[in-house]
């Protein structure tokens, strides 16, 4: 079982994450919690040249391919390995991170993107993606709280940017709604962990 966690800034999808980790082990459920790279030595050098900030020229079909590669390489060391061990895997960003961020938001167009992280992981897709839901300005708003600083005129500027994002996921989600499962991320981190186990304990029993 293939699980993958999507979602925009201050969503707080990594941390239901690890809740959601603990309470499968919990439950003697084998669980990989991970995400790209996921300690995987050449998907950790390919994330150091994307996040490098002396990279400014960088060409964005060139960081998409990047990417790209890191998840194709993190597919093969980490992912595929567990799962034919039937351990649950729960993966923080996935393909449709890609599609949001590279295709949709800056704008290279999500069917390019598409067909590239098709052939990056040979089509494999994860069998459910919980997309964490929330309104960019109390995402943003959160982030400022956690780092102790009031939500500025810097992230007011970036809003329109993570809107795109949001409208990305949603457009994603109406084309794929089988696969692509929303949560409803602006409740409690309790509330959204109940959330996300009812979504995910219908496949734990299939
Ligand atoms: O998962 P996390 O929220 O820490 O992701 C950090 C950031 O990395 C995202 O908000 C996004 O700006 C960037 N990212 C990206 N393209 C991806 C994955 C992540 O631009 N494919």
């Amino acid at each position: 079982l293939f699980i993958s966690f999507e979602g925009g800034e201050g969503a707080g999808k990594s941390t239901v994450l690890h809740k959601i980790e603990t309470k499968l082990k919990a439950h003697h459920v084998n669980v990989l919690a991970t995400r790209e790279p996921g300690g995987n030595i050449i998907g950790e050098k390919i994330r150091e040249i994307i996040l490098d900030p002396i990279h400014t020229e960088m060409d964005m079909r060139t960081e998409a391919l990047l990417y790209a590669a890191s998840r194709r390489q993190h597919l093969v060391e980490k992912v595929l390995p567990a799962l034919k061990t039937g351990t649950v895997v729960l993966c923080d960003r996935f393909v449709d991170s890609s599609l949001v961020y590279q295709g949709g938001a800056r704008g290279i167009g999500i069917e390019e993107v598409r067909e590239l992280n098709h052939f990056a992981t040979d089509g494999l897709l994860p069998d459910l993606t919980l997309y964490f839901d929330i309104d960019p300005k109390e995402g943003l708003a959160r982030i400022a709280t956690n780092n102790g600083r009031e939500f500025n005129r810097l992230d007011q500027e970036s809003l329109s940017f993570h809107q795109e994002v949001r409208e990305t996921y949603v457009h994603l989600q109406q084309q794929e709604p089988e696969r692509i499962h929303t949560i409803d991320a602006s409740g409690t981190v309790e509330e959204v962990v109940e959330a996300t186990w009812k979504e995910i304990h219908p496949f734990l029993v299939k």
